[in-house]
């Protein structure tokens, strides 16, 4: 049985088994099954052999799942969106991986409403599954593309690893869509009959009525980066009697600190707490560690943990040579759950996968080192960075303010707090003079930027500087400039 059969079989051993709810809406597997059948049927007809992919723009409704399954039930990737991104953000993805169809959840209501049964084509392991657009350093988004292969490893190893019980999960999904940390709720949730419960952006933003839906939520799988959980804890409430049935927490996409784990592990002292570590391009995470009493007492900086079987991880130096335990260098993933390449570009693809012992592998710009059999991760090697799990790529920033007419140069530095990042400072050098005061022109670039950008990119602090301090070798002092911050 293929990942997507498993899902579909819960449509005949529990049709009424709930596989979503997002705000008031519910999605049973078998209303799943069969719209996303009927919808498959559709897109059949209507693209025959076209294998383009299937963009899928919403925000968390029910009609998504329907959509991601339809698509790859007629062997078409889907391009997950969600409506968080600016229109010009979406053009760019859009323009890069020329879908067959944008389907919006009225469009997906509308062509999965009669039932017709799936086409007889069956996904293939080889199929590209999803493509994830992240952040690239020239201000073009990149698209990763995950097979189903890749999907079925990752998931086959949560499994595993979790044991989660059918028929029983609640997984609460925080993260959109378009983020590959989704995809751990996502999926773990549909295959073993679970429950997702989305966390929709409008309870992020009001915590009183977010601290109620967690509590409604029964969940029991709470997935999500650490920077969610931080800013559920400032509420002292947020502990077991909140939230009952947790039995875990599973983190991934940013560094889990000591603290954050001993403060959950006090407040739910029955779940346990898990740290993952691993890029959008080896599907969603490849290393993993139980974080209890013994590893807070053992090591201030938590490990990200060890591979998932049949995956190698190991650090490298410059020469690509193997390091020994306890050597800093950058952290490369070979195995089956590394994506073949970024859409459409086989110049970037080239630069980072390669093969290894005849595997699929990546070189991730982590640095880390193994120490005791579990990886440590020490930062990045380049000027990616993450602000509450999120991935920007700092040349994406400038290069979409250089767009903007009244930029002439800008270089864009994270504004670190406590070791981590805390939010974005750009330095600007304006095209001409400007009568307007520097907060107008502050508020009118981050205006602009945010046609251009998600908010969580656009930078907090703005500079404006005649000119930018030069290194030796004529280059814009990056490190000069993020000190005088
Ligand atoms: P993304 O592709 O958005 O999932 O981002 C992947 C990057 O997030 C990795 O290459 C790391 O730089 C960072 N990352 C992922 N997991 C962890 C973790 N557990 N601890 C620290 N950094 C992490």
């Amino acid at each position: 049985m293929n990942l997507i059969d498993q899902i579909d079989h819960w449509a005949l051993a529990a049709p009424n088994a709930i596989a979503h709810i997002s705000g008031d809406r519910r999605l049973t597997y078998s209303e799943l099954r069969r719209r996303s059948d009927a919808l498959a049927a559709h897109l059949a007809d209507r693209f025959g052999d076209d294998s383009a992919p299937i963009a899928v723009l919403g925000h968390r409704e029910p009609e998504m799942l329907i959509a991601f399954l339809g698509a790859v039930k007629s062997r078409r990737p889907y391009v997950p969106l969600d409506t968080v991104l600016p229109l010009q953000r979406i053009d760019k993805i859009l323009a890069i991986s020329r879908p067959a169809l944008l389907l919006t959840p009225e469009y997906v209501a509308e062509l999965s409403g009669a039932p017709t049964p799936a086409p007889a084509t069956r996904a293939q392991r080889d199929d590209p599954f999803y493509i994830l657009f992240t952040s690239g350093s020239t201000g073009e988004p990149k698209g990763v593309i995950i097979t189903l292969d890749c999907l079925e490893h990752f998931v086959a190893w949560m499994l595993e690893e979790q044991k989660f019980t059918p028929l029983s999960e609640t997984f609460l999904n925080t993260a959109p869509f378009s983020f590959d940390l989704s995809v751990m709720d996502l999926y773990c949730s549909l295959v073993t009959g679970g429950t997702l419960f989305s966390v929709s952006r409008d309870l992020v933003a009001n915590p009183k009525m977010l601290y109620r839906a967690l509590g409604n939520s029964g969940a029991t799988t709470w997935v999500s980066t650490p920077s969610f959980a931080q800013m559920c804890l400032v509420e002292e409430k947020f502990a077991q009697a909140m939230v009952p049935r947790i039995r875990r927490f599973l983190f991934c996409g940013e560094t889990l600190t000591a603290q954050t784990a001993a403060r959950l592990l006090e407040r739910f002292p029955q779940a346990q707490v898990w740290n993952m570590y691993g890029p959008t391009e080896a599907t969603v995470a490849t290393t993993s560690v139980r974080i209890d009493y013994s590893i807070l007492e053992t090591y201030s900086a938590l490990p990200v943990g060890r591979a998932m079987p049949g995956t190698d991880v190991f650090v490298v130096n410059d020469a690509g040579e193997t390091l020994a335990t306890n050597e800093r260098g950058e952290i490369v993933i070979a195995g089956p759950n590394v994506s073949p390449g970024y859409l459409g570009r086989p110049d970037l693809t080239a630069a980072v996968f390669f093969e290894h012992c005849g595997r699929r592998a990546y070189r991730t710009g982590d640095q880390g080192r193994f120490r005791d059999n579990l990886l440590f991760f020490e930062g990045r090697m380049d000027s990616q960075v993450k602000l509450s799990g999120y991935r920007i790529e700092l040349g994406d920033v400038e290069a979409n303010l250089v767009a903007l007419p009244s930029v002439r140069d800008a270089v864009v530095t994270p504004v670190i707090k406590n070791g981590a990042a805390q939010s974005l400072a750009a330095f600007v050098v304006l095209s001409g003079r400007s009568a307007a005061s520097h907060f107008e022109l502050m508020q009118a670039l981050r205006r602009q930027l945010g046609e251009r950008l998600p908010v969580y990119m656009l930078p907090r602090k703005f500079v404006f500087l005649d000119a930018f301090p030069l290194t030796a070798n004529g280059k814009a002092d990056r490190a000069r400039l993020a000190q005088s911050l």
